[in-house]
């Protein structure tokens, strides 16, 4: 902090400690504190879209479906089918002015298990697994796992359950070669060296006391599970189990700046985009939405991915409760987007990646990605020059610190998020959202001020225009 006044022809990009004073500093870390039991809370897209309907529920949120009518200041949501959530306040003009939305997902790289998961090799029960997005396979094994599964019973009976997550549960762990014997592995690539059918979870090395059973080891399994979940090995067939890291969030180096913890990306955004939907105190001018929204780690596909048809049935519904004078499309021409995903944070270790001019950095604020994509920009919405300027105007108006991003080096990868899908429905659209380090890793790493700059870049936004 000096008294060198900024030449107003340069632009100058700072660190977030060098500019907040204590108290903006302290919301910060209490914001990050809430967050920290929200992502020990919800681990899967599952866990995420119930935290969020329940908080919804507590601060005044009716179902939209019990809502004949809508008015300026009605709060409402839906969940569809457990794993997509929306939710919206109604402004004061009603819906005529389009929405102000707010679009993070819930879902994260992960490994599911596969349908018929169970066998047995060696005296040793396994599960297999088929990863879920893009992860580094290599980083998945030696480290403790938990899994949240979700059945579905034939006669329509459901059972969610979770193991591995406290002290006194036990978790689940991939093999790895010992060093001594990993000669010819060690020459391998990583890609080759960690392959999608090597990823098997141990789950039990004691047998059944069925005398006559053919698998001992794997009908231990299915023993345990029967008494604990009431679940049989069909049942597998119609479940959603998924192995994601055991444990909870902590706070990361010595000053705890930083938060370590697993599936940031991109709960790290969703959460402060409920959040400020919910902490909105009087009726906004424009109606908000929030989704949180599946399957972007795939493609967004699906009945609950932000390419589903999902969204239309949602805002329409928004607008004929309303009484609003707009058809979907008018809506949306008057609508702005926050793609609220994560970026990738400058990694000083991986300099070789990095073009560090135009990469976001850890504690210089919330990352807006112009474009994202790969090559040429292909696949990409590319904001346009409006839309960066007029979060450049909201951001500046309510001290939101930001920053402008890039994914890397001209042609040395690429990626996407939402932002395309809500762009192609003719609402303009900018990629927003908190810095990571190691990204889709186990363990992902956020900064504490980037978090908090996220809410209040999506409080902004909800109070604006
Ligand atoms: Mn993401
Ligand atoms: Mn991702």
């Amino acid at each position: 902090m000096s008294d060198k006044k900024p030449n107003p022809l340069v632009y100058e990009q700072k660190n977030a400690y060098t500019v907040l004073d204590k108290s903006e500093t302290d919301k910060a870390y209490a914001f990050a504190e809430e967050y920290k039991g929200f992502i020990n809370a919800a681990k899967t897209e599952r866990e995420s879209a119930i935290y969020a309907e329940n908080a919804a529920k507590k601060a005044g949120f009716t179902p939209l479906d019990n809502n004949e009518r809508l008015t300026p200041g009605s709060r409402v949501y839906r969940n569809f089918g457990g794993k997509l959530i929306m939710l919206a306040v109604i402004g004061k003009s009603g819906a005529d002015s389009g929405f102000n939305i707010a679009a993070a997902h819930i879902d994260a790289p992960r490994l599911d298990l596969k349908q018929l998961p169970l066998y047995e090799s060696e005296e040793v029960a396994y599960f297999k697994t088929h990863y879920y997005g893009g992860i580094k396979k290599f980083q998945w094994v030696t480290l403790p796992l938990a899994i949240h599964g979700y059945c579905v019973r034939a006669d329509g009976s459901s059972v969610a359950f979770s193991i591995g997550e406290n002290e006194d549960e036990p978790a689940f762990f991939i093999s790895d070669l010992l060093p001594h014997l990993g000669k010819d592995q060690l020459k391998k690539t990583l890609a080759e060296a960690f392959t999608g059918e090597s990823l098997n979870l141990i789950v039990g090395t004691s047998p059944s006391q069925d005398a006559d059973a053919a698998s001992k080891y794997k009908l231990r399994v299915l023993e345990i599970l029967s008494e604990k979940y009431g679940i049989t090995e069909e049942d597998f067939l119609s479940s959603e189990i998924e192995v994601v890291p055991a444990g909870r969030a902590r706070d990361a180096g010595f000053d705890g700046s930083l938060i370590g913890a697993y599936g940031h990306d991109d709960r790290v955004c969703a959460y402060p985009a409920l959040s400020a939907l919910l902490s909105l105190s009087g009726t906004p001018d424009k109606t908000a939405v929030v989704i949180l929204a599946d399957k972007e780690e795939i493609g967004s596909e699906g009945v609950s991915g932000m390419q589903s048809r999902a969204f239309e049935r949602f805002t329409a519904e928004l607008l004929r409760k309303a009484g609003s004078r707009l058809d979907l499309d008018e809506a949306y021409e008057r609508s702005f987007c926050l793609s609220t995903d994560v970026c990738n944070a400058l990694d000083p270790s991986f300099m070789e990646v990095s073009e560090k001019i135009n990469a976001a950095k850890l504690n210089h604020g919330i990352g807006i990605l112009k474009f994202t994509g790969s090559g040429g920009k292909s696949s990409s919405s590319d904001a346009s020059a409006e839309t960066v300027a007029k979060v450049r105007a909201l951001f500046r108006e309510n001290g939101v610190l930001w920053q402008m991003g890039e994914l890397g080096k001209v042609d040395q990868g690429g990626g996407g998020t939402v932002a395309k899908y809500m762009a192609n429905r003719n609402i303009q659209t900018i990629d927003a959202g908190v810095p990571v380090l190691s990204m889709h890793a186990p363990w992902e790493l956020i900064a504490k001020l980037d978090l908090y700059m996220t809410y209040k870049a999506i409080l902004a936004l909800f109070s604006g225009q």
